[in-house]
């Protein structure tokens, strides 16, 4: 009997599931995709995007084709709930979907309550969609400003690149611009070198960013830091890691104690062995596992050969991280840091390696690869209704 499968969230964690399908197509299955955007953006392009090296169509992925060649119905709207005992996903469109096999990738949430005080001045770096809409319109609403104050929070790779980012952005339009990262010092690229960390700080301050290292809150209009200084700024891009969905609370499905869905190396959840994730929003048992695009990527070959397995009633396959991950970190200028435990190379050549890379990630899932051109415009439909002109540029 045909078993329905539904891939619940359209990012990096489940491209290579739509990829596996469309190669191979899933035997007796019906197929669902059920996502809140028909695109997904490619977070490790958006600091070029910000700094004006790319175009927005250049690192959105169209999940329409994807989801074809898959053989999956796609869904643009938000999955709201499970009902694990049932096996029902529900949506936000009114839609209760039974399923036999549910794989969950919907990323983490912006974790913004400290800054929610100072209102539409906050830009949460995640959705990423919502995050480039809401920053065309501010360059847009600061157009004719003498100057502008951006404050970015979060010391993580994103917060840095972001920063540097804003720096290029700012300094091509007229007037003068402030920019500061707000980090606590435990927080700034944790889990990097020393060496990883010298040299951003040297960037950081070669381009005139600020550094606090504080713990920032919003309130009475101005972002106060733990060190009793205030930014008043006009906008407050919040960085500052992400936070499990809180529908999945009352899920039922075993989460940890920070909330994010429990899985073993299996990409299995503990406690419902028909419910899978990957990506942001989840936590290993069996080890610590950070949350990154390099991971959520790479799981996702696992996932796939799991759900197959799972139909099929055959060994499941275990992701085993590398010991140690590249990281690329973009200074905004053309230039990139490349971080690999304890060796830190910086140069020209690194952002070139990392956009080779990243160009050939949104190639490889593209419809027609290689007919990307500039100046296409693509209809975004987000499910909250933002709408998106895929043809504005982060400058
Ligand atoms: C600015 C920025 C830069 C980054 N740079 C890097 C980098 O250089 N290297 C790196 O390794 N990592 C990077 N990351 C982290 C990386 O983006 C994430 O770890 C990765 O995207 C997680 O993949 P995911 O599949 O879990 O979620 P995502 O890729 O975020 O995908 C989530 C998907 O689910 C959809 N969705 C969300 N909520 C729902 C819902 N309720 N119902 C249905 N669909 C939903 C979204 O539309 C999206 O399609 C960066 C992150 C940011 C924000």
């Amino acid at each position: 009997m045909s078993k329905r499968v539904i891939l619940a969230g359209g990012g990096h964690a489940h491209l290579a599931v739509l990829a596996d399908w469309a190669l191979n197509p899933l035997p007796d299955s019906d197929r669902w995709l059920v996502s809140s955007s028909s695109h997904t953006a490619y977070s490790g392009m958006l600091p070029g995007w910000l700094a004006g090296h790319y175009r927005a169509e250049e690192l959105m992925i169209d999940l329409e084709p994807m989801a074809a060649r898959a053989g999956a119905k796609l869904i643009v709207t938000d999955a709201i709930g499970i009902d694990t005992r049932r096996n029902i996903l529900t949506l936000a469109s009114g839609q209760d979907i039974a399923f036999d096999l549910l794989s969950l990738a919907t990323g983490g949430e912006a974790d913004v309550a400290a800054l929610a005080a100072l209102g539409d001045r906050v830009l949460p770096i995640r959705p990423v969609p919502g995050f480039m809409a809401g920053w065309t319109s501010f360059l847009e609403t600061q157009s004719s400003a003498a100057s502008i104050s951006v404050a970015i929070v979060g010391g993580g790779a994103a917060g840095v690149e972001i920063a540097l980012a804003v720096a290029s952005a700012l300094d091509r339009r007229p007037g003068t611009a402030r920019v500061a990262l707000v980090t606590p010092q435990d927080g700034f690229l944790a889990g990097h070198s020393p060496r990883v960390r010298k040299a951003a700080l040297a960037q950081l301050a070669g381009r005139g960013v600020e550094v606090h290292f504080a713990r920032a809150t919003g309130r009475e209009g101005a972002l106060w830091l733990s060190n009793g200084a205030a930014l008043n700024v006009d906008c407050v891009i919040a960085a500052t890691g992400s936070r499990a969905p809180a529908w999945l609370a009352s899920s039922g499905l075993a989460c940890t104690p920070s909330g994010f869905v429990a899985v073993g190396a299996d990409m299995r959840s503990t406690s419902h062995p028909a419910i899978f994730a990957a990506g942001d929003i989840i936590e290993r048992v069996d080890r610590r596992l950070e949350r990154s695009g390099v991971h959520a990527v790479k799981a996702g070959p696992v996932l796939a050969a799991n759900l197959r397995a799972a139909i099929s009633g055959t060994k499941p396959s275990r992701y085993q991280p590398r010991r140690r991950t590249l990281y690329l970190l973009a200074l905004g200028n053309r230039r990139a840091i490349l971080s690999w435990g304890g060796f830190m190379a910086i140069g020209r050549w690194v952002w070139r390696l990392k956009d080779w890379i990243d160009r050939r990630f949104v190639a490889r899932h593209s419809p027609h690869p290689g007919t990307r051109t500039a100046g296409t415009l693509l209809p975004l439909t987000v499910a909250d209704g933002t709408a998106v002109d895929s043809d504005a540029q982060g400058r």
